[in-house]
């Protein structure tokens, strides 16, 4: 990794998160087709074990009681599985799925008539639903609750509300922020599901059947090399799998070998530990340009040409996880994982800055 240390910082067209090759967002046509890689039933849906079994329990217990199950909120970073899972669970009980999101519904008015129009036993997802407007969430922990909405008719003085009765459904929400769901709406669950990053086992599983589903050979030793970069989450598993599937058809592979996946992911930047240019730029400023840190966030972002938001939210998280970085009260400090990452010998003790 030496190569890296006292790399130039070139960090043009790398400042949004969308652009980037290691986003846990989907990027370009990715919602399109993350569908042909979606699992359809509960077993296909790879690793999670403790979450799945707790599903599991849930759905064959309303199965039995032959009523449509408590609502289910899907909490855990983008990438993990969250919008898979709300169908899977629609799938699982053979019921129809209505897909909205937070961010799409604007007034309460739109919910409600998505509400007033759903049939018995219907799943109703809502994506990012912490970013509900407030008066859509209000009028959703009545419909939750009492399976009620009340309709606005008329306008000004005389406006009325008609409570209308809704069948029984089942909302799935997913939210990568928890902690700004309102408690009110929060309790209204009663199956709460977190999703945690993906260990490398379970990734090379999940790299190894998306590759069957797409038709790529992978050798002994590729999908190894691809769990690694994938950063615990599935989307950039597989959307680095379709890069290397470009290499392998570009260069007539019958067979990707592990080489190939190396090769492929370097020439988008993408190192061993799943870093990339913007990442290693950062390591490196702390490391070469203020020795080791600890650095201010503003003098950090100035350094590598970024703005100090894209710096502490996209960049900063992966790091942290992973021990290359750690936020002290007086800056950013590398760790000697960072040093050794960058081919260097760690200079301090880092314990010392506490
Ligand atoms: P989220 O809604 O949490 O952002 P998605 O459910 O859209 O994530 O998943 C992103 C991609 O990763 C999809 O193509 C999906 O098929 C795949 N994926 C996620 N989790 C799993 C899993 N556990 N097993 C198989 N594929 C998965």
């Amino acid at each position: 990794m030496a190569e890296h240390a006292f790399a130039q910082t070139d960090n043009s067209g790398v400042n949004e998160e969308s652009l980037r090759m290691v986003s846990a967002t989907p990027i370009g046509n990715e919602p399109v087709s993350d569908e042909e890689l979606r699992p359809h039933v509960l077993d296909g849906f790879i690793g999670q074990p403790r979450l799945k079994a707790q599903l599991q329990l849930f759905l064959d217990a309303a199965r039995k009681r032959e009523v449509p199950p408590d609502h289910i909120l899907l909490a855990g970073p983008p990438g993990l599985g969250k919008t898979t899972l709300a169908m899977i669970v629609a799938n699982e009980l053979a019921v129809p799925i209505r897909v909205t999101s937070g961010p799409a519904i604007q007034h309460a008015g739109d919910l409600a008539s998505i509400l007033s129009s759903l049939d018995a036993g219907e799943v109703l997802f809502i994506d990012e639903i912490h970013r509900l407007p407030r008066a859509a969430e209000e009028l959703l922990y009545i419909a939750m609750e009492d399976f009620r909405v009340d309709v606005m008719v008329g306008k000004g003085p005389g406006a009325t509300s008609i409570p209308l009765t809704l069948p029984r459904f089942t909302v799935i929400g997913a939210t990568t922020r928890e902690g700004m769901l309102p408690s009110p709406l929060r309790a209204r669950f009663g199956f709460t599901a977190h999703l945690d990053f993906y260990p490398k086992e379970e990734l090379e599983k999940l790299i190894e059947r998306s590759a069957a589903v797409l038709g790529i050979n992978l050798a002994e030793g590729s999908a190894v090399q691809l769990a690694m970069r994938s950063r615990g989450t599935p989307r950039i598993a597989n959307r680095l799998l379709r890069r290397v599937r470009d290499w392998a058809i570009v260069h007539n592979l019958s067979a990707v070998q592990p080489d190939d996946v190396c090769e492929a992911l370097a020439l988008y930047q993408i190192d061993t530990e799943g870093l990339d240019r913007l990442d290693i730029a950062v390591l490196n400023a702390i490391v070469c340009h203020f020795n080791g840190g600890p650095v201010g966030l503003n003098n950090l972002s100035a350094m590598v040409g970024e703005e100090s938001e894209t710096v502490e939210t996209v960049c900063e998280p992966y790091l942290v996880r992973e021990g290359f970085l750690i936020r002290t009260p007086k800056g950013r400090v590398a760790t000697a994982k960072a040093w050794e990452h960058l081919g260097l010998k760690p200079q301090d003790d880092v314990s010392k800055l506490f």
